[in-house]
């Protein structure tokens, strides 16, 4: 099958036309390193460090991004957490009313809102018994009016990493866009698409500093994708998105590879313990190997097992009512310490 994508195709006609507002600090940008005396954008001249406007692109973190991620800085679009990201997706090409998008339950619950905020038709394509992407159904559940497939790998909740084969073939035969949420994919060992995010022109991929990063406080969502993509969304991004003191906090922390690493390596080490432990107790049923820093896991009663917990002091995540996860309980791992009154709080339920 040919793959006839065409950005052109794909964007609403309002945002093709559109002319972006131009801020006061994208004008004179390139100057700013000049000793020059802004009179410009009507701030209070007085500093106390916030007192300018944030740079509306964000070069600085983006340069060292681009850097740590094999892309051009130019491929990336940062938004107010994955959750403005994925607004944007739906501004930027799926038309009220007329458009419609495909996402594969059971999976984060964001992209349903968005599309109904959106006024998006959201067809649901059920993931296979063992949580992979059913690429004929999702093929056939496709019209001339789908703009974008979510795909979430590793899967919230599930924790799995979705076949290479099936995106692959997503990918090829899908000539909308697959938008693939990476918020996970630093506690994979699977490699990240963005690998290969200039092979696709229809791949644009998600990623957030909300999880493994540890800054889920400063709201900062990645977006990557081609030049001519996230031109279109920094279009329509609001231009001073990420706060002065997000875009400062953020520098510090990306820049301690080696902190976050252990971080993540505590996390997945803890994981195994949490892991064993579940394994243990009579009311667990299934324990569904996780590449991400939870673990799924079907109970004889989740609602109950969730309310005990809850007597406990602990507070997990019920996803009992979601397609496929019947009785299932979602345990994000914590320290050593958050797990151990975990552990101890469901051998005493
Ligand atoms: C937690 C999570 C995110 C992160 O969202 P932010 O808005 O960046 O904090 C994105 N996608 C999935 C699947 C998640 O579970």
């Amino acid at each position: 099958m040919v793959n006839r994508f065409s950005l052109e195709k794909l964007v609403r006609p309002n945002i093709a036309r559109l002319k972006p507002y131009s801020s006061a600090r994208d004008e004179f940008k390139d100057f700013a390193a000049l000793d020059m005396v802004f009179l410009d954008a009507n701030e209070n001249p007085y500093e106390n460090g916030v007192n300018r406007y944030p740079d509306p692109q964000q070069r600085n973190l983006k340069s060292i991004l681009a850097d740590q991620k094999g892309v051009n800085a130019n491929q990336i679009l940062l938004g107010n957490g994955s959750d403005e990201v994925l607004d944007l997706l739906f501004r930027a090409f799926c038309e009220p009313q007329q458009d419609n998008v495909i996402t594969l339950p059971p999976t984060y619950g964001m992209y349903k809102v968005l599309a109904n905020i959106n006024n998006v038709e959201e067809r649901e394509v059920v993931l296979t018994e063992n949580f992979e992407p059913n690429v004929d159904a999702i093929l056939q559940a496709v019209d001339s009016r789908t703009k974008m497939i979510f795909l979430c790998s590793p899967n919230n909740p599930t924790g799995n990493v979705f076949s290479v084969d099936s995106v692959l073939r997503l990918l090829n035969e899908f000539d909308g866009f697959v938008v693939i949420d990476e918020a996970y994919i630093d506690f994979s060992e699977k490699q990240s698409w963005l690998a290969r995010i200039n092979e696709f022109p229809n791949l644009i991929i998600s990623q957030t500093l909300s999880k493994a990063y540890g800054m889920a406080g400063i709201r900062i969502g990645l977006c990557f994708a081609s030049a001519e993509v996230i031109n279109i969304l920094n279009k329509i991004k609001p231009p001073y998105n990420i706060n002065e003191l997000s875009q400062l906090k953020a520098i510090e922390r990306v820049v301690d590879t080696e902190g976050i690493k252990k971080e993540v390596a505590s996390i997945i080490r803890e994981k195994q313990v949490l892991e064993e432990a579940l394994i243990e107790l009579p009311y667990v049923q299934v324990i569904y190997p996780s590449e991400a820093n939870f673990v799924l896991a079907k109970v004889d009663d989740a609602n109950k097992r969730y309310d005990q917990l809850i007597e406990k002091g602990v507070v997990i995540r019920n996803r009992t009512t979601q397609e496929l996860c019947e009785n299932c309980l979602r345990f994000t791992v914590g320290t050593p310490e958050e797990n151990e009154k975990l552990i101890n709080a469901l051998s005493s339920i």
